[in-house]
């Protein structure tokens, strides 16, 4: 596969000026721990600031009032976000790559101006609801449902996982319209608007890691929605869900590699500064190896992702353009999320166990953010997909042929 990716100039100025940002206006003014509060905390003042320089309409085009950068734009601007505050990476991820992206490709003219256009101006926010308490991994079996009337459809049921739940402006929620159709062809996807009667917030999750970044429970008890909120057609939903998905993937590795490159950062100014025996912990080989091995994961992550993001940008522009899209570009872009998703989340945790190792003791301590780290990465194989499903979405294509002998 011949492959030359390069930063534009532009792409190059997005990534310094969102890193000077992150360090100067979002870091210092960062909670201090993550431990007080247990969840209804996000830092919506911090992200309200980010919303004013564009970030969070990155991969809307201008005419819709977005920054116009894509996907590559997406993940350079997640990363120096992730290199600051997980918690907010989480918010910005689940709004901007499986919330605003499925409006944005999926909706018509008249939901992209409703919808779109005051996400990307940054006044609202968005969030995606597809996993429920019986229906994890196995997305297909969702049981909420939308029963169709004269004007529109009436969704009852319960999502749980909800990032932004609690607090996002247009919710995409996916719902059982046909139930003898099974997911291709009998799920909907619908854009729910917050304070919609029959709409309600249940528990916010007091969770290990990512404690700033709300996940919600959605209570739709004969929740009315008109038959314009229906997003993308009727029956399917799934492809909406699975298209989505793939892009919010590559944008989570994009998160991980920048939370990654940061905790190397910290360890290499770590080792250099403590001194033990009279010299630097640095001079080494145990750390020096541990250095080196989160240094090449990192070099790995960073090329398998901005292909990934290269990728998903030729086909995001098709679907948004409503061309057709061949099933090699589909299959592409699959494959490559699955293999960001694993190796990036996965990069993380070995990252994130070396660090409190060079640390030593200080790596138990919340001061250092050494232990946050370690908490915050642990998600990262769980959503969007667990590494387990992305394996087995890679496996399922490897004995069909598809990457093998290439
Ligand atoms: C903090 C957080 C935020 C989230 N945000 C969102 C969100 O914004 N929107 C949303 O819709 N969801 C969200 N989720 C849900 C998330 O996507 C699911 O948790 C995830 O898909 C796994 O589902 P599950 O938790 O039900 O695990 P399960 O499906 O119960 O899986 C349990 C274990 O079994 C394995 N397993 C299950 N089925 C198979 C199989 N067929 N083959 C092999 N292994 C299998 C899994 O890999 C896993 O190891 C969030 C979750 C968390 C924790």
């Amino acid at each position: 596969m011949a492959f030359e990716f390069r930063l534009t100039p532009e792409q190059r100025l997005l990534r310094r000026s969102a890193r000077a940002f992150m360090r100067t206006e979002i870091e210092p003014h960062l909670p201090a721990d993550d431990w007080t509060g247990h969840g209804g905390d996000s830092p919506l003042h911090l992200v309200r600031k980010m919303q004013d320089q564009g970030y969070f309409g990155m991969p809307v085009p201008r005419e819709l009032d977005g920054a116009g950068m894509g996907e590559v734009g997406y993940c350079l601007v997640f990363e120096e976000i992730a290199a600051v505050d997980s918690s907010i990476a989480t918010i910005f991820g689940a709004h901007t790559g499986i919330g605003l992206a499925p409006i944005y490709l999926f909706g018509n003219e008249e939901q992209r101006e409703r919808y779109v256009r005051p996400i990307a101006q940054g006044r609202h926010l968005a969030a995606f609801a597809l996993t429920e308490p019986t229906a994890g991994s196995d997305a297909a079996s969702i049981k909420t449902k939308a029963e169709k009337d004269a004007d529109g459809y009436r969704i009852d049921g319960t999502k749980i996982w909800c990032s932004n739940g609690n607090f996002a402006d247009t919710t995409v929620v996916f719902a059982v319209t046909d139930e003898t159709l099974g997911a291709h062809g009998g799920v909907t996807a619908f854009l729910v608007e917050k304070d919609t009667d029959g709409f309600q917030v249940g528990t916010i999750e007091d969770k290990l890691g990512i404690r700033q970044s709300n996940t919600a429970e959605l209570v739709f008890e004969d929740c009315w929605v008109p038959k314009e909120n229906v997003l993308g057609n009727v029956g399917e939903g799934f492809i909406v869900a699975l298209t989505a998905l793939d892009g919010g993937r590559v944008g989570l590795g994009a998160a991980t590699l920048g939370a990654t490159k940061r905790l190397l950062s910290d360890c290499v100014h770590r080792v250099n500064a403590r001194e033990r025996e009279g010299r630097p912990v640095g001079q080494n080989q145990s750390v020096q190896w541990m250095l080196a091995d989160m240094a090449t994961d990192i070099h790995l992550a960073e090329y398998a992702v901005y292909h990934a993001a290269e990728l998903t940008n030729q086909y995001y522009e098709r679907i948004a353009e409503g061309e057709p899209v061949s099933r090699s570009l589909r299959e592409q872009v699959s494959r490559a999320a699955a293999v960001v998703k694993i190796h990036c989340s996965e990069m993380s945790g070995r990252a994130g166990e070396s660090a409190i190792r060079i640390y030593g003791g200080d790596g138990l301590r919340w001061r250092y953010g050494v232990e946050r780290a370690f908490r915050d990465q642990v998600i990262t194989e769980i959503y969007e997909g667990t590494n387990e499903i992305q394996r087995m979405i890679i496996a399922r294509e490897l004995l069909q042929g598809v990457g093998v002998d290439q």
